[in-house]
């Protein structure tokens, strides 16, 4: 059976980085995404400009905005911080610019030149890609993860790494499989909770009053929400977290 140091499964961000910087240090690595190419989501942020961090270079600072991941994330962070993705961009010729509410995003205002900077990232560490290929499941030997089942075959690994998404815009390919993969092997997995969404109201009253201001607006959203009248503006959308364990019928 084909074998490799580590195996990335998802060709997001996070899988790209990942793969990059295991061939960065030397590890003969191989990345699957199952789209034809990477970072479906990944172009659609920030409305196709990417706001890829936020200029806030305290780490504290930072991590405070993160509520209870807030203590998982420090230690990734103390790793690779704020500063080190402006200088992992800048050194490879995509500066990042800042704008209000120290949004960053690449000079370009393009989320494909972010794509193209990480896969020259794993182009020039050598990690190998393949694209349009699905990782059906995870091959288990006496108790450890040692290979993964792909639509073409068997490949054996002595680390695989899971950076298959979140749940959200499945159209992109997030469709939850690496979460459903560690759920069947025993782990605990948390219900995923909205965040940045618009919010949908049920009652006339808010509509009616949200036409008397400019913003935030009343829009019509595109899929997934199906033409549902939601408030969709910055404000609301950031308050979405904090309330999505809130029971929909008090809307
Ligand atoms: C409309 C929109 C706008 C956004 N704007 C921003 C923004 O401006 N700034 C920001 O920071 N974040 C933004 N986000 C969030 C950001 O896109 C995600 O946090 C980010 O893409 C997560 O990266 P990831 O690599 O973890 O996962 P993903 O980008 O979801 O990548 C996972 C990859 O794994 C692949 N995959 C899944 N299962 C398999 C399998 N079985 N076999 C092979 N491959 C598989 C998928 O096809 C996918 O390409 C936005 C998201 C959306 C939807």
């Amino acid at each position: 059976m084909e074998k490799f140091d580590v195996i990335v499964i998802g060709g997001g961000p996070a899988g790209l980085m990942a793969a990059g910087r295991a061939a960065e240090y030397g590890r003969n690595v191989l990345l699957i995404e199952k789209n034809r190419q990477p970072g479906e989501k990944l172009k659609l942020t920030g409305g196709g400009r990417c706001n890829i961090t936020n200029a806030e270079f305290n780490t504290r600072e930072f991590l405070s905005h993160f509520g209870d991941a807030a203590k998982f994330l420090y230690s990734p962070f103390s790793r690779f911080s704020v500063q080190d993705t402006f200088d992992f961009f800048a050194e490879r010729g995509l500066p990042l610019i800042v704008e209000e509410r120290k949004r960053a995003f690449p000079e370009t205002e393009k989320s494909e030149d972010v794509i193209r900077v990480l896969e020259t990232y794993l182009a020039e560490n050598r990690a190998e890609t393949r694209y349009g290929e699905t990782v059906k499941k995870l091959l288990i030997n006496e108790g450890e993860i040692a290979g993964i089942e792909t639509n073409k075959g068997e490949i054996a690994a002595e680390s695989i790494i899971l950076a298959t998404g979140g749940t959200s815009y499945k159209q992109t390919g997030s469709t939850g499989d690496g979460l459903n993969w560690l759920r069947d092997l025993g782990h605990t997995v948390h219900e995923a909770t909205p965040d940045i969404v618009p919010l949908r109201v049920k009652e006339q009253w808010v509509k009616e009053l949200l036409k008397s201001f400019r913003a935030p607006r009343l829009n019509r959203c595109g899929s997934p929400l199906k033409e549902q009248p939601a408030i969709k503006s910055p404000e609301p959308e950031n308050c979405s977290a904090p309330i999505s364990g809130f029971p929909a019928r008090s809307f």
